[in-house]
């Protein structure tokens, strides 16, 4: 049959469907009921389908009758104007805040919206499920079921989910009897040949510390949870198929399916699936490569293909993180790339039974059609729909095909929020197939129409791209790292292995464009093994700062000289060669300074960013700006460097920090003095690399590793000196202030000095937080880099009605963590960066157990400690604002947890210290995110997400009060520190003759 046959005959056979429907609509569309009004209106307002969404999402979490009303109120009652009639009706009669009627009111809106996600979930227990599924079958349905839930944030949480899994297996084995095979029934089975009984498992429950980056171990981790499951389920006959989530957790789902299946123990049994998700542009391919794996290893396979659940999530999060968007982004291509994938699998059908999972009509009777075409036999192929959605769809693919199986969603309501939140969000998408034919009543020869051909016009229709705008273009973020790509994975154990080889490193200081070596040496080493020296650093002594300084006076007129935009040039090509070694630069944080490969790369990536976009500052304040637009005279604003800078950078963020203050520096017109941390001098000497790579005039930049003792007060107070850039402790700030506000003799300007140092930082949980994000962002924010960043969290506030149900997860989150070497990319905290700083936090470790009642104090195990810098992962409850713990800055993995009364309290709690740098809440009550803006005191506040990792011009950096005098880093004013501006009038007029200019103020 050729294509235009097939074509026709698709249409034909989508065109008798919906006569076979005509005149139904799916429940969630019946405008009979308060579910149906609601979509409706949610269909036509942007802005309330985001307020009912999010509003479903918080419900679960509301427990009292005050707090469910107070959200009612806060989400809908505040501008009733747009609310559907038969929510405001009851809104505007019964008034609310408090009011019995308000009450009743806040009581039916959740009891509706319970009702709601009910029509998705064929039951909340064992008992209910199975009654409906056996109501379900007597309609001629077969089923696969799917315990709600996703994510864990413990291994004793997916411990016990997969001992949920085994129960509900038990619940269904005792009941199977009861269900009789659909179909021919031969051999006790499904139509003839699949079990009755089928389990759909999300797999990334079984294993709470699956990260891309550590492919083996997560899929080892999830295998020895998911196993014991199969093997109940094989021994009940029954078929199990594994969900696919999102992106993340892609190829670790396939790997794991093909141990599974390929298992000595599993391999005779051919009755396991595994879905794949069309939108995805890697699809074919995956799908290519699955195919070939089962015809090689000669195992008979099941696929389920799905379009894809988390299209929204996928673009959010490559926006954000910079990378390609791995989907489609036209409908109609991932409705084409079905019909190819299904396709592909149909001619594979002798090895893959296919299952096309899909509510849309003309992808149904394009598989019908094209498995007619290729003969393929009825019982290698079957249709799925979602329990609850599209139940005409469903009816008429029973008529026509006989082979339908519902996806049942089974179990409690709470976690089962995440899964209705995305049916509504699929029920009411523009884009959606279902909303079109039966809320919008489109018309039909467009739903039938074949996708490819109208992917093909939509891409001829959209836009070409924009024109380029002149070099170096927009700024834009260096993209984080990609650890699900085996590239990304393999470049760092090969980028620690060329840094072994190069052996021990001689680091000399580099003045005036060369190498200069003293004689007193400081040695570098690995804190996770104190033994192994990576570096020998030589250090500058006071004659040392003469010679650069001399270096620095030297160029400091021509450098002055250089017009900005040469200057930037030099940035740019640092920032390019920077980029090109960029494995290799994070490899020495591995080593230097302990920082986990995602770590080391988020600091690579902010280098990058930090020269990429004070280049471009630059050119903007670089041109002079006219003042006024009087005739006859020009006044221009404009600014000059300072003059010669001191760079004193910290180890914690070694390659960042140093960057961001050297660049804004240097491009500013100010040669440097950079005298690094001496725990990360090998990092810091990257920058002599990158520099002399960019060809920077010698003397521009000057790298001074020193002993603070020696040289550091000298550096500070020289005559020389203009401006002082640090970033470190508060003590060490607060010197250098001092020292740098005596002036020196013979000096001619007051210095500058721009300081960031601590922070005390705060996380609050609100009795509304969505607790699996808050559990995992409080983590990753208290202990990534071992808690040594300035913006990490070491107190978080907890109101009391949600407290017990946040510490446990908490605790339990923090039992999980694999702790070690941050070389291996299963480990989440490794040692301190050096004895000094173990010493300090193990003082402040004992001091939790003095002040409160420590709940987790955990070493990593297995290893020689010893050789390391390691300390424990400390959390300690019964803390107060008046506990030193609440107050001091500890710089390690010590999190305070605090017991908040109330909101109010919690925001006292958290400005209750002397400084103000980050500060996080998670909350879904839209009014105490709007009291949180206005009153939690610190330079930047994240609302729904953890307090560290600002980026570079989507999030200017840094803090006030005594964690910061300057302005934020990475943000529109942080160059102007580095220079004075000044201004330059001229009078245009020569004896009542001015020159017009273009934009003068004339009469
Ligand atoms: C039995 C069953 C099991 C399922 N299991 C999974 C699973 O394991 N993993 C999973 O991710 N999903 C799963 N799903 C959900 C499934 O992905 C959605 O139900 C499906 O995408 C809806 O597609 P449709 O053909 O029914 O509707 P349609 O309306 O034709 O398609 C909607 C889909 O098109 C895609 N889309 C929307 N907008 C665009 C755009 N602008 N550009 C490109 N593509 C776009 C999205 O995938 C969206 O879901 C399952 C569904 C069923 C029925």
């Amino acid at each position: 049959m050729d294509k235009t046959q097939l074509e026709q005959r698709i249409v034909a056979r989508g065109r008798e469907f919906f006569q076979s429907i005509s005149g139904e609509a799916p429940s969630i569309f019946n405008k009979g009921w308060w579910t149906g009004k609601v979509m409706d209106w949610s269909m036509k307002n942007e802005d309330f389908k985001v307020r009912l969404f999010r509003f479903v999402d918080v419900l679960p979490a509301l427990s009292t009758t005050e707090s469910l009303t107070r959200h009612i109120e806060e989400y809908f009652a505040s501008d009733s104007g747009d609310l559907p009639p038969v929510m405001k009706a009851g809104l505007t009669t019964a008034g609310l805040a408090g009011k019995l009627g308000g009450k009743l009111m806040a009581k039916a809106i959740s009891a509706n919206i319970e009702k709601m996600g009910r029509q998705f979930i064929v039951g909340q227990d064992a008992r209910e499920a199975v009654k409906n599924i056996q109501r379900l079958r007597k309609d001629g349905f077969a089923f696969t079921i799917d315990l709600l839930g996703e994510a864990t944030v413990s291994e004793a949480e997916s411990e016990a989910r997969m001992q949920e899994h085994l129960d509900l297996m038990d619940a269904v084995a005792e009941a199977k009897d009861k269900f009789k095979p659909l179909g021919d029934g031969g051999s006790g089975l499904d139509w003839g040949g699949e079990p009755v009984v089928n389990l759909s498992v999300k797999p990334s429950a079984f294993y709470s510390q699956t990260k891309a980056r550590d492919f083996e171990g997560s899929v080892q981790g999830l295998y020895n949870r998911l196993a014991p499951v199969y093997r109940k389920v094989v021994q009940m006959g029954g078929a199990m198929c594994i969900d696919m989530e999102s992106l993340d957790y892609k190829d670790i789902t396939i790997e794991l399916f093909k141990r599974l299946r390929g298992a000595d123990e599993f391999r005779h049994y051919p009755h396991l699936g595994i879905v794949f998700q069309a939108y995805l542009k890697c699809t074919d391919q995956d799908v290519a490569e699955m195919l070939t794996w089962a015809r090689t290893q000669n195992l008979p396979i099941t696929i389920r293909l799905v379009k894809g659940a988390y299209w929204d999530h996928e673009t959010v999060r490559a926006k954000q993180m910079g990378w390609e968007v791995p989907v489609y982004t036209i409908k109609a291509e991932s409705d084409a790339a079905f019909e190819r994938v299904s396709r592909h699998v149909l001619e594979n059908a002798d090895i893959c039974r296919l299952c096309c999972a899909s509510h849309n009509v003309r992808t149904i009777a394009a598989v019908m059609e094209t498995a007619q075409a290729l003969n393929v036999p009825e019982s290698r192929y079957e249709f799925q729909v979602l329990y609850g959605m599209a139940e005409p769809v469903r009816k008429g693919l029973r008529k026509v095909a006989g082979r339908v199986r519902l996806y049942c969603p089974y179990g409690d309501l709470i976690p089962g929020m995440a899964y209705l939140v995305r049916r509504l969000l699929e029920n009411t998408a523009n884009e959606s197939f279902l909303r079109q034919s039966f809320a919008d009543e489109a018309d039909m020869a467009r739903l039938l129409e074949d996708p490819a051909a109208a992917a093909e016009r939509e891409r001829a229709a959209r836009p070409v791209g924009r024109e380029a705008a002149p070099a170096p273009g927009p700024f834009e973020n260096h993209p984080m790292i990609d650890f699900t790509l085996p590239e990304a994975r393999e470049a760092f154990p090969q980028a620690l292995a060329r840094v072994r080889a190069h052996g021990l490193r001689e680091v000399p200081l580099f003045i005036g464009g060369a190498p200069v070596y003293t004689n007193d040496v400081l040695d570098s080493y690995n804190p996770a093994d104190t033994g192994e020296v990576l570096a020998r650093v030589h250090q500058a002594g006071t004659a040392e700062i003469d010679r650069a300084l001399e270096a620095a006076v030297a160029v400091r007129g021509s450098w002055r000289a250089t017009p900005p935009a040469e200057r930037a040039e030099y940035l740019l090509r640092a920032a390019a060669h920077m980029r090109a070694n960029i494995h290799d630069l994070c490899a020495v944080q591995v080593l230097e300074v302990g920082k986990q490969w995602d770590q080391a790369h988020a600091d690579l990536a902010e280098a990058v960013d930090f020269l990429e976009y004070y280049a471009r500052e630059m050119l903007r304040l670089g041109a002079p700006r006219r003042m006024g637009r009087a005739p006859g005279e020009v006044n221009l604003y404009q600014y000059r460097p300072k003059g010669i800078a001191a760079v004193i950078a910290p180890w914690n963020f070694p390659l960042a920090i140093s960057t961001g203050m050297v660049g804004a520096a240097i491009v500013t017109g100010n040669p440097v003095l950079y005298k690094p941390s001496g725990l990360s001098s090998l990092v810091g000497h990257g920058l002599v690399e990158a520099f002399s790579a960019a060809g920077l005039p010698a003397g521009v930049f000057n790298f001074v590793p020193g002993r603070s003792s020696v040289m550091g007060d000298y550096l500070v107070g020289h005559k020389d000196i203009s401006l002082i850039a640090f970033t470190g402790s508060l003590e060490v700030g607060l010197r250098i202030m001092a020292k740098a506000a005596v002036p020196a003799p013979g000096q001619l300007q007051c210095k500058k000095v721009i300081a960031e140092m601590g922070g005390k930082n705060a996380i609050i949980i609100d009795d509304d937080a969505e607790l699996d994000e808050a559990v995992q962002q409080t983590v990753y924010s208290a202990f990534g880099f071992q808690g040594q960043k300035c913006s990490a969290c070491s107190r978080v506030i907890v109101l009391d009605a949600v407290y017990d149900r946040f510490v446990p997860r908490l605790v339990e989150a923090c039992r999980s963590l694999r702790l070690g070497p941050a070389e291996n990319p299963a480990n989440v905290m490794g040692p301190v960066v050096d004895r000094a700083a173990q010493k300090s936090i193990m003082a402040y470790v004992e001091l939790a157990r003095k002040e409160g009642r420590v709940l987790v104090e955990r070493m990593p195990g297995g290893q020689d400690c010893a050789a390391g810098c390691y300390v424990p992962l400390t959390v300690v409850e019964g803390i107060t604002p008046e506990h030193r713990i609440a107050q001091e800055e500890i710089f390690g993995p010590v999190l305070a947890v605090m017991r908040a009364a109330d909101f109010d309290q919690a925001l006292e709690y958290a400005n209750s210290t002397r400084f103000a740098l980050t500060g996080a809440v998670f909350s879904r009550s839209p009014r105490h995110l709007e009291r949180a803006r206005a009153e939690f005191n610190v330079g930047n506040l994240y609302l729904n997400r953890g307090s560290t990792g600002a980026l570079v011009e989507r999030q200017p950096f840094g803090g006030f009060n005594m964690s910061g005098i300057g302005s934020k880093t990475g943000g529109p004013d942080y160059l102007l520190q580095f220079m004075d501006p000044y201004v330059v009038t001229e009078n245009t007029m020569r004896r009542g003759f001015a020159p017009i200019e273009e934009d003068d103020d004339w009469v």
